[in-house]
């Protein structure tokens, strides 16, 4: 085998079985994963786990259900009826299809959800693990696996591991509702790569993570377990060209032609969708209900086609659904219907693929009212297949799809009258306008179709790796500090530039309250006990905090980055000449931002001033400091002003100051053959760019940096200066 194996796992297999007097019959179902996967890959690349939707009478089915789909390259997870109503059915559809749906009236919940979900997860955990060769990657599909991606990094910390959740992601104020809810974010959070369908989806993920794990996130990763994970939106695209070649065959025009023929004079307006509560079927019936109260011109010139294909009609709730429907189309049919007009027809069933594509084709209008869906690929189906660029899409702005299809009639299916008032506009629409917001729709379904959507979320997964290898190569490991420790040995003459708060100190709320530990002075009393060491402590604080806390000691200080240094007798001294008639308007500035954002405090230095936010609600912070940030801008040219936007602290000073200015004219007079600067904050990467580039910079924390090497965390910091010295 040349190549390795791409592991995709879904809940269920690209096929159908079906079991006809003891025969099995085995009949692959290409969706669109498959056909973008097949355009990307060899398809002997590719080997599939997943359930492979059946349950075998006996251990002897079971095997044969596995040789069987062995050629296929796919791998089955088989399922007790147990496992599949309390994973598949319970947990779910019954739990996350609801939360994720903003259905939470609808969760159902049994005890043995949640343990059955586990236990399930881990049962396609071990399977994909079974296969003896390391695989080029894992790309886990959708929410009945959200647990997987944290189980099989579990297993192997190396696997290269992708997620896609096909299904919205609500509002991190509706997921804190589910009990399992941190259980859920760290099981993605083991991929290195989570993908969702809109930039929304997206944010709403990492304002949940935010929230349950409390750690900082960027706009499109985070930092969880010494990884960065990216979390960015991919919109699932359809296999464009297979739609447009059906719609071009006779047998398909046939159809489309025969089925227009029973609507001589009238309009047709479509919809498909699965039997669902999210699909906004009701509310369509009640949208159009109000069209013809509204619009009585219309009568006898418009019919509603609604195909609902069949759906988890076990379930309570969609039983419930569809006997609503029956009702609605009934008492529509029967309050305007006459002898020669059916308002509305519906049809509980499925299509053949030809069937469904005649009817895209022969229809004017095709009508998307979802209360929430990931994506919805009928309205990219209907424009991909019309053509001739002749029918409107209606099309809820809770759709995924409603983020790409922007020339689509977008609709709240919420409000009745503006969406029986866009059915009345699609009616009267020019053909014209009709076919240029349908031909700029189709460009962006034609381009991002799914054979891109795959090799997009791929390639980002190889980049992804990319950058966590990166990074790792720039850590302390045990190789690199045995490098540093000899040339610490082999020095004579060592200057060490150590930051203070997120370097020698944890962050506090209260900056005032980061004092050093006996367990600090210790060390850097023994960092100077050595006379070939020469100390600098470098820091954004006040003079007077470090004159508190050092004054006294043999080490050097500089204060508010370089205003400020005791450098080199240990007397204080301050730079000269630096203007300060900036520093009343900008506090003024800095005063109203705090007066409006509790938690938010200013701390006024001779020659700097700080607007901290740490203790600030989650959010609201970064924010604000945005937003001061937005106001001081202008600003900063005409006063010669630096903003440093730090650790949950922005920081206005003179920009003839900083650390890598202060840091080197020590170096100047020192002349260190072991130059060292560990620093956490923004505020560092001057000391990190300044210094001569033989010197070890160390940043806190992995994020980008001009730091040659990074460690973990503040407390790495210690450990690292406590053995540098005891090594020799
Ligand atoms: N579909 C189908 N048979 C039918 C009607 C529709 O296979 O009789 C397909 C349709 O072509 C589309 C899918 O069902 O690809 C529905 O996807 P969508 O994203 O719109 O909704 P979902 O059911 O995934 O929530």
């Amino acid at each position: 085998m040349k190549n390795k194996k791409k592991i995709i796992i879904s809940n269920r297999l690209p096929i159908q079985i079906e079991r006809k007097k003891d025969k099995l019959i085995i009949k692959p179902s290409t969706g669109g994963l498959a056909t973008g996967l097949n355009s990307a890959f060899d398809s002997s690349e590719i080997l599939w786990v997943g359930w492979p939707g059946i349950v075998p009478k006996d251990d002897a089915e079971e095997e044969k259900i596995t040789e069987l789909l062995k050629p296929m390259n796919l791998l089955p997870v088989f399922l007790s009826k147990e496992e599949i109503r309390n994973f598949y059915e319970g947990y779910s559809n019954e739990v996350l299809w609801p939360i994720c749906h903003y259905q939470p009236s609808y969760i159902h919940f049994d005890r043995e959800y949640w343990s059955t979900y586990v236990a399930v997860n881990k049962k396609f955990c071990e399977t994909a693990l079974s296969i003896p060769q390391s695989p080029d990657f894992i790309w886990v599909q959708d929410y009945q696996l959200m647990l997987l991606p944290q189980l099989l990094r579990q297993e192997n910390k190396e696997l290269n591991i992708g997620y896609f959740h096909h299904i919205p992601f609500p509002s991190e104020e509706l997921f804190m509702n589910i009990p399992q809810r941190k259980e859920l974010i760290e099981g993605l959070l083991g991929a290195d790569l989570v993908g969702f369908h809109t930039f929304a989806d997206s944010q709403n993920f990492l304002n949940s993570c935010k929230k349950i794990l409390n750690v900082p996130c960027g706009h499109n990763q985070l930092k969880h377990k010494d990884r960065h994970i990216f979390i960015e939106s991919f919109p699932m695209g359809i296999d464009y060209d297979k739609f447009v070649h059906a719609s071009s065959l006779p047998e398909v025009n046939a159809i489309a032609t025969q089925f227009r023929s029973h609507f001589p004079d009238q309009k047709i307006i479509i919809s498909v969708d699965r039997l669902d509560y999210s699909k906004g079927i009701l509310e369509r019936l009640r949208a159009f209900l109000t069209f013809l109260e509204k619009y009585p011109e219309s009568h006898s010139k418009v019919v509603l086609y609604m195909l609902i294909v069949p759906s988890r009609d076990k379930v309570s709730q969609y039983k419930k659904l569809k006997d609503e429907i029956n009702r609605k189309v009934s008492e529509i049919n029967s309050i305007y219907g006459n002898l020669s007009w059916t308002p509305v027809l519906y049809f509980y069933k499925s299509l053949p693929f030809e069937e469904l594509i005649g009817l895209y084709l022969a229809s004017d209008i095709c009508m998307v009212t979802s209360t929430r869906d990931g994506m919805n690929l009928v309205s990219k189906e209907y424009i991909a297949s019309n053509t001739r660029s002749n029918g409107v899409l209606i099309l809820s702005e809770f759709a995924g799809a409603s983020k790409e299809l922007v020339d689509a009639l977008i609709v709240n299916p919420y409000n009745r009258t503006e969406t029986a008032d866009c059915i009345y506009q699609a009616l009267i629409m020019s053909p014209e306008e009709i076919h240029e917001r349908s031909e700029a729709n189709r460009q962006i379904i034609q381009k991002f179709n799914v054979q891109h959507w795959v090799r997009l979320f791929i390639s980002r997964l190889a980049e992804t790796k990319a950058i966590q290898r990166d990074e790792w190569a720039r850590r302390i490991s045990d190789k690199v500090f045995s490098s540093i420790a000899e040339r610490y040995r082999k020095s004579h003459n060592r200057l060490f530039f150590l930051d203070y708060d997120g370097t020698l100190v944890k962050f506090q709320n209260h900056a005032q309250k980061a004092s050093p530990t006996v367990l600090l002075y210790n060390l850097l009393d023994s960092i100077i006990a050595d006379p070939l060491n020469t100390l600098v402590i470098i820091s954004g604080r006040a003079q007077e905090s470090l004159s508190t806390w050092f004054d006294g000691r043999s080490y050097y200080l500089v204060a508010e980055h370089g205003i400020w240094s005791n450098f080199p007798n240990f007397n204080w001294a301050y730079k000269k000449g630096l203007a300060l008639h900036w520093m009343p308007e900008v506090k003024k500035i800095m005063e109203k931002l705090a007066d409006q954002t509790p938690g938010a405090y200013i701390e006024a230095k001779p020659y700097s001033l700080a607007w901290h936010y740490r203790k600030v609600e989650l959010g609201l912070g970064e924010l604000k400091a945005a937003e001061l940030k937005e106001i001081l801008n202008p600003m900063l040219n005409d006063y010669g002003l630096q903003l440093l936007d730090g650790n949950a602290v922005i920081e206005v000073k003179n920009t003839e100051v900083n650390k890598g200015k202060a840091a080197l004219e020590i170096a100047g007079h020192i002349k260190a053959d072991f130059l060292l600067a560990i620093g956490d904050d923004i505020t560092d990467e001057d000391l990190f760019k300044y210094l001569p580039q033989s010197t070890i910079s160390i940043k806190v924390g992995s994020n980008k940096s001009a730091a040659k090497y990074y460690l973990d965390q503040q407390e790495d910091v210690l450990q690292f200066l406590n053995q540098l010295i005891i090594k020799q």
